[in-house]
């Protein structure tokens, strides 16, 4: 079946002892076992919830995986995942990955001995000259953020095949309607729910799916033995966003189309950054592996004043860090997301303070349009 109806019929969406059309929140922390020998299919929640367990099933079933795991954010699933490795160990990970990663790999799992390079790994030479002898995964996020770089990701997979390493996709920004990376040889999938999956900056959440058992074995011994694990209200939560998801990245992405082609004729737009134009140096390998564009581009203006008088100026997205919520979403990566970065590698990665990130939400475009144009506008 296609996609639109896997989405309102993954397998998982009914509870099967009443037939109710969603699955009950068990909110519980425990379950009865049948007898001191005979544990039941579940036991303990941090292991198990039925809730939790509906919204991994479907996960799975959309991104094409064996198993889904459900966290209590998308770091919370990205640090349990990095727990797969030990030290010694050295990743390959995308050199404008988000914030949050840079941050726990670089201050929490460098100071227990698992070491990261950040390259460009758009440049598959590049990321091929990045792997040590001690190398174990590559960590990818296509398109990146917030200059949406593109990295091909079934040459990355074949690539890590060829010298036995795993890779793990951060899929947050496309979702499987528009890319599937296992299906393209990735091992491991991470997100942040709180983002398009859910949709509606009401509930923070994460998720890890995984190609094969193998991996489903190991990461849900993590799931568990660390326990950052997702309550039950806010599995259903990301469930009933997760129904409406390919409706709204549709509507989202046709009108930040729109949206990417207006700033590119103004005067005052230097650059967008958006992998539906075709001047953008990843258009044709982006067409290739997911299926559009997504809802997030950036734009860099020419003014140095006039990134700020933008943000101070617009009436209808919100100012503030997150994406892929039904409202738009704009922010100052140079102040916000990336503001932890050392100037020199924000330079580095292109983010100027005259760069600007547009989550397009689920207003009409012409009303954001309008809404840009005026801010826009000299004082
Ligand atoms: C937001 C985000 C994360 C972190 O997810 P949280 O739910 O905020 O913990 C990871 N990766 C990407 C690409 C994100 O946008």
């Amino acid at each position: 079946m296609r996609f639109a109806t896997r989405i309102i019929h993954p397998g998982s969406e009914l509870d099967p002892s009443t037939g109710a059309s969603s699955v009950p929140i068990y909110q519980v922390s425990t379950f009865k076992q049948p007898a001191v020998d005979r544990p039941g299919d579940y036991d303990y929640a941090r292991s198990g919830n039925p809730t939790r367990r509906a919204l991994e099933d479907a996960l799975a079933a959309l991104e094409g995986g064996a198993r889904g795991f459900a966290f209590a954010s998308g770091m919370a699933a990205i640090s349990s995942v990095l727990l797969l490795f030990s030290a010694g160990d050295h990743l390959v990970v995308s050199q404008d990955v988000y914030g949050g990663t840079y941050r726990v790999l670089t201050r929490v799992f460098s100071r227990l001995g698992v070491s990261a390079s950040f390259v460009d790994t758009s440049d598959l030479a590049r990321l091929k000259e990045a792997i040590q002898e001690n190398t174990r995964a590559l960590f990818l996020e296509t398109p990146s953020n917030p200059t949406l770089k593109i990295t091909d990701l079934a040459g990355a997979a074949s690539l890590a095949g060829e010298r036995g390493l795993v890779t793990i996709v951060d899929n947050t920004f496309m979702t499987p309607y528009l890319q599937r990376p296992l299906e393209l040889g990735a091992d491991l999938v991470v997100h942040s729910a709180t983002k398009f999956l859910a949709g509606h900056s009401d509930v923070l959440a994460g998720a890890v799916i995984t190609k094969d058992a193998a991996w489903a074995d190991k990461v849900q011994f993590l799931q568990n033995a660390v326990g950052a694990v997702l309550g039950p209200q806010d599995a259903w939560l990301v469930m009933r966003g997760l129904k409406t998801l390919q409706v709204r990245l549709e509507q989202q992405q046709q009108s930040a189309v729109r949206i990417a082609r207006w700033l590119s004729e103004q005067p005052e737009v230097a650059k967008v950054c958006y992998p539906g134009l075709r001047d953008h140096p990843g258009h044709a390998l982006h067409q290739r592996q997911a299926a559009g564009p997504g809802a997030i581009l950036s734009f860099e203006v020419r003014a140095p004043g006039l990134a700020r008088q933008i943000l101070d100026g617009v009436r209808l997205p919100l100012l503030a860090v997150s994406l892929g919520a039904v409202e738009s979403i704009i922010s100052y990566p140079t102040r916000m997301s990336h503001a932890s970065m050392p100037p020199e590698r924000r330079r580095e990665l292109g983010i100027s303070d005259r760069l600007i990130r547009l989550s397009v939400g689920l207003e009409d475009p012409e009303d954001l349009i309008a809404d840009l144009e005026q801010a826009m506008r000299p004082r």
